[in-house]
């Protein structure tokens, strides 16, 4: 993957590249994702079934957007999740792309394509934020001190 100075897990301020800066410090699968509104193919990314507590952050700028105890089981072979981490991580626009009204999901921090959300989640929100892995980094929590 390209170095991408521009990533931080810390600094939760609006980042705003150019798309050209954009396609040099991130690799090409998350550049298609996340600057381009590409999909992958369901099943196919690394997160969808995963397990793990943790937390996942944007693969592009570093933006913590969710909490592993949000995410759920989905058949749908996307990863899937009931709330962001914060209200801000993310923010939501109207897509009227491939003849459907759906509202698209973009990174708070970065403003870039993670996926779509919609009303058939669980409780407690009843949302399902149907996210690409690719532009998902998941990090597991650090390893509890162990009790003597
Ligand atoms: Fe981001």
């Amino acid at each position: 993957m390209p170095e991408n100075p521009y990533y931080s897990r810390t600094d939760t301020s609006a980042l705003r590249l150019d798309e050209a800066t954009w396609r040099e410090v991130l690799s090409e699968e998350v550049f298609y994702i996340a600057r381009q509104k590409g999909t992958e193919r369901a099943f196919t990314g690394k997160y969808w079934d995963h397990e793990g507590i943790g937390s996942y952050y944007c693969a592009a700028c570093g933006n913590a957007l969710f909490r592993s105890d949000s995410k759920f089981a989905s058949s749908c072979g996307w990863p899937s999740f009931y709330e962001a981490l914060r209200p801000n991580s993310v923010r939501y626009q109207e897509d009227r792309s491939h003849g459907m009204i759906r509202t698209e999901v973009l990174c708070g921090r970065c403003d870039g394509h993670l996926g779509h959300i919609f009303d058939d989640g669980p409780p407690p929100t009843g949302k399902r934020f149907c996210m690409n892995s690719i532009v998902l980094d998941f990090e597991p929590d650090g390893d509890a001190p162990m009790d003597e």
